[in-house]
């Protein structure tokens, strides 16, 4: 059995990241199947890649960012057996597959635009891919470790694991596998039902299907990735990612193809997932309609949230959860970051109004040094961000002339906030943005609670004019034995 050393988590990102290609640090990322609009599930799990990305950037390391775009073979469920998503959906709405793609393709640029994310270096399509698919599983079948039945080829997974740890990452055992899986009706082409297809036969009614030595079919989805990440960052590269929930078996499988094809058991060194985006403590999901999407967030147009919120509040309330984390998405957690991020936008805003002292009474080095250490420890966001209000509140006391800083210090936390918030993070400051978020509702309540101290003293005038004023908002007022209520 060979010995594969997996590493999930990259602690010191500084000191220890040697690329294993000379030239550059090659990163690949699953990107989306492009089917439907991205839910903001999927787009946390991209955001926090897009971390990682510009935080090796500033440490000036040259990255190559491959994350593909999948237009063929991702099957509903993630099974071998069902139709494929893209032609279900052109059937659907009576489109050519390609237009789906490119429909969905432009939607996922623009939401991730909209949360300013960074382009990858190449985004290839596994349609653009087809000769190099096949050619990939030519020389799996080579190495004798996949197999051709009724026109498919199915990877050989008992074959593979007599001297390969099939379950390196997910920390699956073979044993477990075989002992509870089924075989499924129409899955009797496959030796093994852990086998799993890398090339599919097509029938005659499959809208996606293209010649291939084993006649007209259509690549599998694990394929794609372990064809696509080879081909752009070579048979080993460095970091791998993608959501929790690829972990197994579409991680698993790549491992097992890349090993099959090239030899290499260490074909990528860190397997880094970003865990899943729940509501109300359930995955966000398409399949089971548990899900919305980044629109409905900024014009607050869905009921779960009482508010709109901009990218820039939903990005940074992502950025107070580690990436390994799940993270609940909840109005509560949104209004909190709203808040959160007003106070940091404040601050930044403060920094430019403060005069410098003699001496500064902070260690503004020591503060680069904590923000450093966080991003360093596999990018801990969430420790990140407890820094900065740190640093916030140091501000406002010097505000308040309770400390002091020399302006090369006031110069130097100006940077900090650039370098972590914009560069790092990659929260915008939106200065204007900010003053609706967070505070909407401490403005409603105090303008409801000035309206009661009207009543009490009998000011009926001002008392009528803020219930107007709140209506005209959109605010309605209610007055009850229990007091004041209102809504939006
Ligand atoms: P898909 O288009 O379904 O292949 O998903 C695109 C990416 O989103 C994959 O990396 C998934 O792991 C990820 N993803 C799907 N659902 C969630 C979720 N609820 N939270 C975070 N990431 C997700
Ligand atoms: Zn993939």
């Amino acid at each position: 059995m060979s010995d594969l050393k997996v590493y999930n988590t990259l602690t010191k990102v500084k000191e220890l990241f040697i690329p294993i290609n000379k030239n550059h640090v090659g990163m690949y990322v699953c990107g989306p199947t492009v089917y439907s609009d991205v839910h903001i599930g999927n787009c946390r799990t991209f955001i926090s890649f897009d971390v990682i990305y510009r935080y090796l950037n500033y440490l000036k390391y040259n990255v190559r960012y491959v994350r593909n775009i999948t237009d063929v073979g991702h099957l509903e469920n993630d099974a071998d057996e069902g139709e494929d998503k893209i032609s279900k959906k052109a059937k659907l709405e009576n489109l050519e597959p390609m237009e789906v793609v490119q429909k969905y393709t432009n939607g996922f640029h623009n939401t991730l635009e909209k949360f300013n994310t960074l382009k990858p270096s190449i985004e290839p399509t596994a349609t653009g891919h087809l000769i190099e698919q096949i050619e990939y599983v030519e020389t799996i079948l080579k190495n004798g470790y996949a197999y051709e039945s009724n026109g498919s080829v199915y990877f050989d997974v008992e074959s593979y694991a007599v001297n390969h740890n099939y379950g390196a990452i997910s920390g699956r055992k073979i044993d477990e596998l075989q002992s509870n899986s089924r075989v499924l009706i129409g899955q009797d082409e496959k030796r093994s039902p852990l086998d799993f297809v890398i090339w599919k036969k097509a029938g005659p009614n499959h809208i996606m299907q293209w010649n291939s030595p084993w006649g007209k079919g259509f690549p599998g989805w694990h394929l794609e990735c372990s064809v696509m990440s080879t081909k752009y960052l070579g048979d080993k590269f460095d970091i791998h990612g993608g959501g929790m929930d690829l972990k197994f078996p579409h991680h698993e499988c790549e491992i097992a193809q890349n090993t099959a094809h090239s030899g290499n058991t260490d074909s990528i060194k860190y397997w880094l997932h970003s865990n899943m985006l729940t509501l109300n403590g359930e995955k966000m999901s398409k399949s089971t309609g548990l899900y919305f999407l980044p629109e409905q967030m900024f014009d607050g147009s869905t009921e779960l949230l009482s508010q709109a919120y901009s990218p820039a509040v939903v990005r940074f309330s992502m950025m107070q959860c580690h990436y390994r984390s799940t993270m609940d998405l909840s109005d509560d957690a949104l209004k909190a970051a709203g808040k959160g991020y007003l106070r940091l936008v404040n601050a930044i805003e403060t920094l430019d109004l403060l005069n410098g002292a003699e001496k500064s009474s902070i260690d503004v080095n020591a503060i680069w040094e904590k923000c450093s250490s966080a991003m360093n420890d596999d990018f801990n966001c969430p420790v990140l961000v407890s820094h900065l209000f740190d640093v916030v509140k140091l501000i406002n006391l010097v505000s308040a002339g309770n400390e002091t800083l020399t302006v090369d210090d006031i110069e130097s936390l100006k940077k900090l906030f650039n370098d972590f918030v914009v560069e790092i993070l990659g929260v915008k400051i939106e200065v204007n943005n900010s003053s609706s978020e967070g505070i909407e509702e401490d403005l409603i309540k105090l303008a409801v609670d000035l309206r009661s101290n009207a009543k009490t003293n009998k000011d009926w005038g001002t008392s009528d004019l803020i219930r107007n004023e709140l209506g005209k908002l959109g605010v309605t007022i209610k007055d009850s034995k229990n007091g004041t209520e209102w809504s939006k």
